[in-house]
């Protein structure tokens, strides 16, 4: 299927009308998957999955390649049947319901405007088959042209836009006729970092504005860690941990939500003791924690310390005050700007990474100059032992 009959497949409604389920409550559940799973053959492209999306939220869909997002997005959309489980929107089972009758707005990666058509008629184009007034279309189409901050470019064609604007106008095609959720799959991807930035903040401000409820599918930790109220982190066709942004950035409950999202530093060793604090012996000391999932790791466990660079502190005067301290050799300090990383190589070659805000006169390092790291007990995250792996057709 072409790009643009997925789009307007998702947008055309199939009788005049269509049917909007109206939700009042303010945060209802609006999506529900109960054991929702897809295979391809012997391919499993999403495990069974449960998941909640409530009335009004953005959540991000976050993962690597393959990790099953795209897939988990089509199921509630409908463009694609799943092997097990249900879905529901608005407390209605959908699961046998075509995508044009689950009256939710679509926008992709490419565009996907009609390049035969103006940029009115494209915006036009999902009130027509739902044959609106004239008079209503031209309100609407101008509405939500000027909801995205275009509201000159009507009579264009879209091969006469940036692709920043292209990918506008197929924003205000998705947000014309109301629809009271809107899946986007990697809707910025194709952009660069400038204007990726600058829609994002657009997305969010629509967001706010219309109270619709978004469902968002990057790759990108950053876009997903600014943009979303939940990030659902995916990996191996399965959800890997969800929560708010700062819950998946600061308690991470595996290596690789630990890794996926911001930089790390992790630290191996065993644990020594337990209790509100956890003290891990490491070859560069024994280190005490206070961030632990209760009843993760017991004595004699095999577990990581994750600490992130920005919770290093290199002031001697913060190593008499913190919980843990490391020492090692300078290897080099980059500034980017307003924050500068620092690189210390501990004993055996492992180099740790340092964030902290740039200081005048404290931009160069000379390599080999020994340092102490710094850092608070709660601020040394403990990922438990790994859990087997599962296999991946499973
Ligand atoms: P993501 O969007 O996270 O990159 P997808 O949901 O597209 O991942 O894909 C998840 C897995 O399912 C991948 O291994 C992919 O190859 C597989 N897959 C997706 N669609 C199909 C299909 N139509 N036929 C066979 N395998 C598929
Ligand atoms: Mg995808």
């Amino acid at each position: 299927m072409s790009l643009s009959s997925r789009a307007e497949q998702a947008i055309r409604p199939a009788g005049a009308g269509g049917q909007i389920a109206e939700s009042g409550t303010a945060r209802a559940c609006k999506v529900r998957l109960s054991g929702v799973g897809k295979r391809y053959g012997a391919v499993t492209a999403l495990h069974s999955t449960d998941l909640e999306v409530r009335e009004g939220e953005f959540v991000t869909l976050l993962g690597p390649s393959g990790s099953g997002k795209t897939t988990m997005l089509n199921l509630i959309a409908g463009m694609t049947a799943p092997t097990s489980g249900r879905v529901s929107i608005d407390g209605r089972d959908v699961t046998d319901v075509p995508a044009n009758k689950r009256e939710l707005g679509m926008v992709f990666q490419h565009y996907a405007l009609m390049p035969h058509m103006t940029i009115f008629e494209n915006v036009a184009f999902p009130l027509r088959v739902r044959r609106r007034s004239r008079a209503e279309i031209d309100a609407e189409v101008a509405k939500a042209l000027r909801l995205v901050r275009l509201p000159d470019l009507g009579a264009r064609k879209p091969r006469e836009l940036s692709g920043g604007q292209q990918q506008r106008i197929a924003i205000a095609r998705c947000l014309v006729y109301s629809p009271s959720i809107i899946l986007m799959d990697e809707p910025l991807g194709a952009l660069d970092k400038k204007l990726r930035e600058e829609l994002q903040l657009e997305l969010k401000r629509l967001h706010r504005e219309l109270g619709i409820t978004v469902l968002y599918v990057t790759h990108d930790q950053e876009e997903a860690l600014t943009m979303s109220d939940r990030i659902v982190l995916m990996n191996g066709a399965r959800i890997e941990q969800m929560g708010p942004p700062e819950e998946l950035y600061f308690r991470p409950r595996s290596l690789f939500a630990a890794t996926f999202l911001g930089d790390s530093n992790i630290l191996d060793g065993t644990v020594k003791s337990t209790g509100t604090v956890v003290e891990v012996e490491t070859a560069y000391g024994t280190f005490r924690s206070s961030e632990i999932e209760p009843g993760t790791a017991g004595v004699g466990d095999a577990v990581q310390i994750l600490i992130r660079p920005e919770n290093f502190h290199t002031q001697p005067a913060s190593a008499e005050r913190n919980d843990n301290r490391v020492t090692g050799q300078m290897v080099n300090s980059i500034a980017y700007g307003g924050v500068t990383k620092t690189f210390v190589r501990l004993s055996d070659d492992k180099v740790l990474v340092v964030q902290e805000l740039t200081k005048a006169g404290r931009m160069t390092v000379e390599p080999g100059t020994p340092a102490t790291l710094s850092w608070n007990a709660g601020d040394g995250r403990i990922l438990p032992p790994a859990k087997p792996a599962v296999s991946a057709a499973g």
